[in-house]
């Protein structure tokens, strides 16, 4: 018997194969969840919903987290739908490119407001819809972050203040939510190939500097982090709330 047997969950940020909610998904799947997907517009939905319907999704809906409506929607759906949810992957970050670029200091208000509620505010607003339904459940909530919360990392700039506000985010939340059973953490994962990285520039860089620093010399893949998100997902982490867990091949340990 898979170790998410009987499960229900809910999977937010699949834009395409590359995607690490993608592996995630297929990782949960297999264990045994019964998943559901939403895809952040119009656009998004002719790439989701074939993969969405080979792991034999039955809900497949729109949601752009920074609409409350819409949020409020897919939880209804959800409700209508599973009755219960256990699981909730938040794999969503967005800043514009332009402030990816160049330095933070020349972030505009629009591009920090924007950058703060789609990648930080929306684990909050999709998290407080979830708790209802896994009242009574082993509930398990999980979002990915990365380094450029607490060091500097050139060009990251306002996504890595938006991950600080992220990663703070998962242990109010684990706090707020941990006397109803339901658990949050994060993964702070290395870089990976996939369409939100290549909005950062310098992101090749990224990479073959992990790979020549990092303790174990490579880069991580997508199904590493999946394979520490079923841990976070299921209860063999079920002692474990607030954290955030390195999927980095070490990076984070160096100092020189
Ligand atoms: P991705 O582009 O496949 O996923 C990002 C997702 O965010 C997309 O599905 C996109 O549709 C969604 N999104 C953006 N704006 C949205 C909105 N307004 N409403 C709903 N969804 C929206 O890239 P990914 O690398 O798989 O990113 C997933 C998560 O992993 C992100 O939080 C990212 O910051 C994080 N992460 C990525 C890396 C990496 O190197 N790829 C490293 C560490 C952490």
């Amino acid at each position: 018997m898979g170790l998410l047997e009987g499960r229900k969950g809910i999977i937010f940020g699949v834009a395409n194969e590359k995607s690490i909610a993608w592996a995630i998904a297929q990782k949960l799947h297999k264990e045994g969840a019964e998943l559901a997907f939403t895809f952040a517009g119009e656009a998004l939905e002719k790439r989701v919903r074939p993969l969405a319907d080979s792991l034999g999704a039955k809900l497949i809906l729109q949601c752009d987290v920074t609409k409350d409506d819409q949020i409020q929607s897919v939880f209804e759906q959800v409700q209508s739908s599973f009755g219960y949810l256990d699981i909730l992957v938040h794999a969503i970050a967005f800043a514009n490119k332009e402030d990816l670029k160049t330095d933070f200091l020349s972030t505009s208000r629009d591009g920090f407001r924007l950058a703060h509620d789609v990648s930080a505010y929306s684990l909050t607003a999709l998290a407080r819809q979830a708790a209802p339904l896994m009242q009574g459940r082993p509930g398990s909530i999980l979002t990915l972050t990365y380094y450029g919360a607490e060091k500097v990392v050139p060009r990251y700039n306002v996504m890595g203040v938006a991950k600080a506000a992220l990663e703070a985010s998962v242990r109010y939340l684990a706090a707020d939510l941990g006397p109803k059973g339901i658990r949050v953490n994060a993964i702070s994962a290395g870089p990976i190939r996939t369409l939100a990285s290549a909005g950062i520039s310098g992101f090749m860089e990224m990479l073959h500097y992990v790979e020549a620093k990092a303790p174990l010399r490579r880069n991580v893949t997508a199904e590493e982090v999946a394979g520490t998100a079923l841990y976070l997902a299921s209860d063999l982490s079920s002692g474990v709330t607030g954290e955030v867990i390195y999927v980095d091949a070490g990076y984070n340990i160096m100092g020189m």
